[in-house]
């Protein structure tokens, strides 16, 4: 017998998805590579309902004939227009419900006529029926509603039979919403929800669209606020520049012809910073903070009894977010199961348990460390020459890739050592350093950019990318096994076996199955020269003109020997170095 299948949708304000159980897993429904169908409907020109992007592409040029966001209206008695004909709230849903009951068809290949679908915690019995209603309009009986909160913490910790208090951070395009939730065998329990109905991703690009016509009228004394299609223009670039923001320091607008002016046409081509961006957003945030307090206040709960962090909802890729949550619980949030499908897999999962199959946790490839760099800064409330600046961190779903900028400390300074670590240690020291590089740079004056990209990917591959920024001069480097298969606490004790045995000058066999995997890099530099080169840029700073290009050179000629393998030569320019630094340091 062939059991009657039932999916799990997420029916969100901006995107919906449906999920499923297939074999032993559950699977966000995709069509071409794309999970996400836009909560958009509209009548196209010809009469026919469309729904997702198609409707989404149209909303721009045909606003009376699309209708947007109906889940702010489930429960009430408003009409939507679409050209002549008026709609109720639920047969709006109703045809986002029938896309994805279609979808479900097409990829399991037979009906689909049950579902499990999700709504926010604070959803009225009015919004709840409607949304049943909904359900049944589009062909789908509901089987059973259930809380997103309750989807999110199903999908991270079904099949973990701890007690625990989760919050549930969830920004998307539209909509925040905090809950804190209770689980305890595999059932999950509300204890508060909270949120801000008008606040989102989209927010933050009208902010960024803001920004942009501000610099064109001033640039070019040129305004286009009341200009439709400059608008619709400005705001998909907005929302391009934001989300590349969430992996880039920097990210640039460019969009030719924007208007014209005086007859000619202007073209625009910005560049917005992160640290801009997120003082642009700051008081949006803030107020997220206000919400998590009164969760926190309404569950009867401080801040130290949540065990973890979970992010949901597309705008919580936004770095600065999961920053602020660390600084406040001390716990590192998890957003490794992709957050705009992270209901729709708790969805799906609830859904199997209807079918009497219980699948267990949503797996994914995440990385079990953290990936970083050193830097001038504070270590313990010191200041410090190795603080440990993290660029992706542990439990980051990869493929990863994420990029910093970093400023030079010295007017002219020539070459930065990149160095490469995996740990979680605030001193880079403490952790295990995987490649050291480096990068001889352009003469430029104090604070001038260089950007460093990581890209990790599912191989455990990370790629490493340092550019500086004005002249876009650039060197390259590969770590083949940076996920290794050693422990945090494996990798320190062997690598300081090895280092002791060094130290002793014992050069004896060490058990290849007690050695770290060693990281295949193209400059690997032993400790015999790490230290003197370590000192060498300590006193970098500080060191009058003269001296200090004496240090550079002889550090690039430690380097050259190095990495031609000229060893003796490697120590001549070691020990000469090391007379240097003495006289130096003395
Ligand atoms: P949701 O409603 O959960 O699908 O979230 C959609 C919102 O997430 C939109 O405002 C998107 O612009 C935003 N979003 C998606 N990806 C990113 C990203 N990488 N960085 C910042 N915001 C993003």
């Amino acid at each position: 017998m062939i059991m009657e299948p039932i999916i799990g949708i997420d029916l969100g304000t901006t995107n919906s998805e449906v999920a499923y159980g297939f074999e032993g897993r559950i699977e966000v429904i995709c069509e071409g590579d794309d999970g996400i169908v836009a909560s958009c409907v509209g009548l196209a020109e010809d009469g026919r309902v469309v729904v997702g992007k198609e409707a989404w592409h149209q909303a721009v040029a045909a606003p009376d004939r699309t209708a947007l966001s109906v889940k702010r209206l489930m429960g009430t008695e408003e009409k939507i227009r679409l050209g002549a004909e008026s709609f109720s709230p639920q047969e709006i849903s109703a045809f986002i419900l029938k896309a994805l009951k279609e979808r479900s068809e097409r990829r399991l290949n037979r009906p689909v006529n049950r579902a499990v679908i999700t709504v926010p915690a604070y959803f009225t019995d009015a919004q709840r029926q409607a949304t049943r209603e909904a359900g049944e309009i589009a062909g789908l009986q509901v089987v059973r509603i259930i809380n997103e909160p309750t989807a999110a913490a199903l999908a991270y910790e079904s099949g973990n039979p701890e007690t625990r208090h989760i919050l549930i951070y969830d920004l998307g395009g539209g909509t925040f919403d905090v809950s804190i939730v209770k689980i305890e065998n595999n059932v999950v329990e509300v204890l508060s929800s909270t949120g801000d109905n008008l606040l989102g991703g989209d927010d933050f690009d009208r902010k960024i669209v803001k920004r942009l016509l501000d610099h064109i009228e001033s640039k070019y004394q040129l305004k286009l606020a009341e200009d439709p299609v400059a608008l619709a223009r400005l705001k998909r670039s907005a929302e391009a520049v934001k989300k590349e923001l969430s992996f880039a320091p920097f990210a640039l607008v460019e969009e030719d012809h924007i208007g014209r002016k005086n007859g000619q046409p202007v073209h625009l081509s910005f560049e917005l910073s992160r640290h801009e961006f997120e003082s642009m957003i700051e008081n949006d945030l803030s107020r997220t903070m206000e919400s998590i307090n009164k969760a926190l206040k309404d569950a009867c709960m401080l801040p130290s009894a949540i065990q973890k962090i979970i992010l949901v909802g597309g705008s919580t890729r936004i770095p600065k977010i999961a920053e602020m949550l660390e600084d406040k619980f001390g716990i590192q949030p998890h957003g490794e199961i992709d957050p705009d499908l992270c209901v729709a897999m708790g969805a799906g999962i609830q859904a199997a348990r209807e079918m009497g199959i219980d699948r267990s946790a949503v797996l994914v490839d995440i990385t079990p460390y953290t990936f970083g760099t050193s830097a001038l800064g504070i270590v313990n409330g010191n200041p410090s020459l190795t603080q440990f600046v993290p660029l992706i961190r542990r439990n980051t779903k990869i493929p990863a890739r994420r990029s910093e900028v970093f400023l030079t400390v010295v007017d002219d300074q020539e070459a930065v050592d990149v160095r490469i670590y995996q740990g979680e240690a605030p001193d880079a020291q403490d952790n295990v350093l995987l490649g050291n590089y480096w990068f001889k740079l352009t003469p430029s004056p104090a604070g001038s950019e260089i950007t460093l990209h990581f890209d990790l990917d599912l191989n455990g591959i990370l790629k490493i990318r340092a550019v500086e920024k004005h002249t876009g001069k650039q060197i390259d480097a590969v770590i083949e096994n940076a996920i290794s298969r050693f422990t945090a606490d494996e990798l320190s004790q062997t690598r300081d076996r090895v280092r002791n045995l060094w130290d002793h000058g014992k050069q004896e066999f060490v058990d290849a199955t007690s050695q770290p995997a060693e990281p295949s890099v193209q400059e690997n530099i032993s400790d015999e020269f790490l230290d003197v080169i370590h000192r060498a840029e300590a006193k970098l700073g500080d060191a009058a003109e003269d001296d200090r290009e004496e240090i550079i050179n002889r550090v690039e000629d430690l380097h050259d020997a190095l990495k031609e393998n000229r060893m003796e030569d490697a120590r001549r320019f070691r020990d000469e170095l090391d007379d240097i630094l003495f006289y130096l340091e003395d």
